[in-house]
């Protein structure tokens, strides 16, 4: 059968409110066109991230059940532990409330001014959490992993030459960790392969450096690397998994993502002494060492989802379908970033949109108008989110303007995926009537979460949806 589809069938169902454009243009108007400050239940379709946002299984549900809620040696913990290290068998794992916890931690503990962090590239939030302990944050991914258009099957992998020339540059006394991302998010959740993660270990081994995965998506990169990478075709998905964590030292991970539940992270390793320094921080920011920020149900909804998120139907399904959405909208000649990631697929806004210059968001104006036209909410993640510069005034354009259709995991079906995708295509041929936006306020840091916008032609745009 061609046909792919979901592995699952839903027993409890969320309704979605229909909004009509009138509605909805009210909805945008009174969130200044921000699309962060709408409400969600006046949101047909949510891509606005894969975080925390998964539906749990009904085992999950009934695992929840179990959760014991003991301060001190919960079952809750054992289990999650156990389902943790079958696959990332680290000698020491730390439940916290989510990622960033776990990274605040570890670089409180290992980072400090003078120091290097490097990684095929960091996180936002990995890098605030470095910059904060005084440390710098490295990204060396390989050239390809820069270019939206390249086609390299593995576009996440960190560029070995350039790993060993700065660690010689640098000296590796000032550099106390290395790290690789898989998969590569803010490179548009582009894999990285077992070679490179290999050969990366090859020379943080060769120089005394621990390395380090941030896990977030390990098993949607266990799958690409089962399908791309010759020998792997017949192993399994635990086999992969296991063989990726045999190489690291440790790793962070934000159990929002691939541990399929909606809240949860953990810090893990092997180095005794940092376990010992990062539990003493545990303890005063996030809880004690058996729940870490984390309610005992939370940690067997995650050791559910640890059994679940390997399976290798879910995996098909997750993966084929974001590269369903992103191979619909290359044919309709919507220009995205090549080849479609994991969890995620990213139109470039500046190419579909050149009448709107990068200083009037294009970004903006698209995710602006697929929520008018579908109730579909995206993210911008170009001039809006990079352009405002360190000093609070100065404006540049970014390096690219995006638009990222981020995939809720077993959240919606193929019909969901289909009305995105004619939406779209709508939008697509109508796009010259798509206007530039200007902003009206912002504040001086992290301005997209709240920064209020107009259509530069503001009044035009509305008679036009009156009169439709
Ligand atoms: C989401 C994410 C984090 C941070 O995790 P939170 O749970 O959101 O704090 C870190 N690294 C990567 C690659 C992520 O995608």
């Amino acid at each position: 059968m061609r046909t792919i589809i979901e592995p699952f069938r839903i027993k409890s169902v969320e309704p979605i409110k229909m909004t009509t454009r009138e509605e909805r243009l009210v909805y945008l108007e009174n969130a200044h066109y921000n699309l962060f400050s709408l409400d969600s239940e006046n949101v047909l379709i949510d891509l606005l991230t894969d975080s925390g946002t998964s539906s749990m299984s009904a085992n999950q549900w009934a695992a929840i059940m179990k959760g014991d809620e003991s301060y001190a040696g919960s079952p809750s913990f054992h289990r999650f532990e156990k389902a943790v290290q079958h696959l990332m068998p680290f000698s020491h794992i730390i439940p916290t409330h989510q990622g960033r916890a776990a990274e605040k931690i570890l670089f409180s503990a290992i980072g400090g001014p003078g120091k290097y962090i490097l990684n095929n590239t960091h996180f936002d939030t990995t890098h605030a959490n470095i910059e904060y302990s005084g440390a710098i944050g490295v990204d060396l991914v390989i050239e390809e992993g820069k270019n939206p258009q390249s086609e390299h099957p593995f576009k996440g992998n960190m560029d070995i030459e350039k790993l060993e020339a700065f660690i010689k540059e640098k000296g590796a006394e000032n550099i106390p960790l290395c790290m690789i991302t898989i998969t590569n998010n803010s490179g548009g959740g582009q894999p990285v392969s077992m070679d490179n993660i290999k050969q990366t270990k090859y020379i943080c081994m060769k120089y005394g450096i621990p390395l380090f995965i941030d896990a977030c998506r390990f098993a949607e990169n266990a799958y690409f690397i089962k399908m791309r990478e010759p020998g792997f075709e017949n192993q399994s998905i635990e086999s992969i998994v296991q063989e990726i964590f045999s190489y690291a030292d440790g790793c962070t991970m934000s159990a929002k993502k691939d541990a399929l539940v909606n809240i949860g992270g953990w810090l893990a390793m092997n180095n005794d002494d940092w376990a010992l320094t990062c539990r003493n921080l545990l303890i005063l920011t996030e809880g004690f060492p058996t729940y870490g920020g984390l309610a005992g149900r939370d940690l067997d909804a995650i050791a559910t989802g640890l059994e679940e998120v390997v399976h290798e139907d879910y995996l098909h399904y997750r993966i084929i379908s974001t590269q369903y959405l992103g191979d619909h909208l290359t044919k309709a000649g919507i220009p995205i970033m090549r080849p479609v990631g994991g969890h995620a697929v990213y139109i470039d806004a500046r190419a579909m949109l050149p009448h709107i210059q990068p200083l009037q968001y294009p970004g903006q104006s698209l995710a602006c108008e697929m929520y008018l036209h579908a109730g579909i909410r995206a993210c911008e993640i170009g001039t809006v989110m990079f352009g405002l510069q360190a000093d609070g005034v100065t404006e540049l354009p970014a390096s690219m303007d995006l638009v990222r259709l981020a995939i809720p995991r077993r959240v919606y079906t193929q019909s969901h995926i289909d009305y995105v995708i004619e939406a779209l295509v709508e939008i697509n041929e109508n796009k010259n009537s798509l206007k530039g936006m200007k902003i009206n306020w912002q504040p001086k840091q992290l301005r997209h979460f709240s920064a209020r916008f107009s259509h530069i032609d503001s009044d035009e745009i509305r008679k036009k949806t009156i009169i439709d």
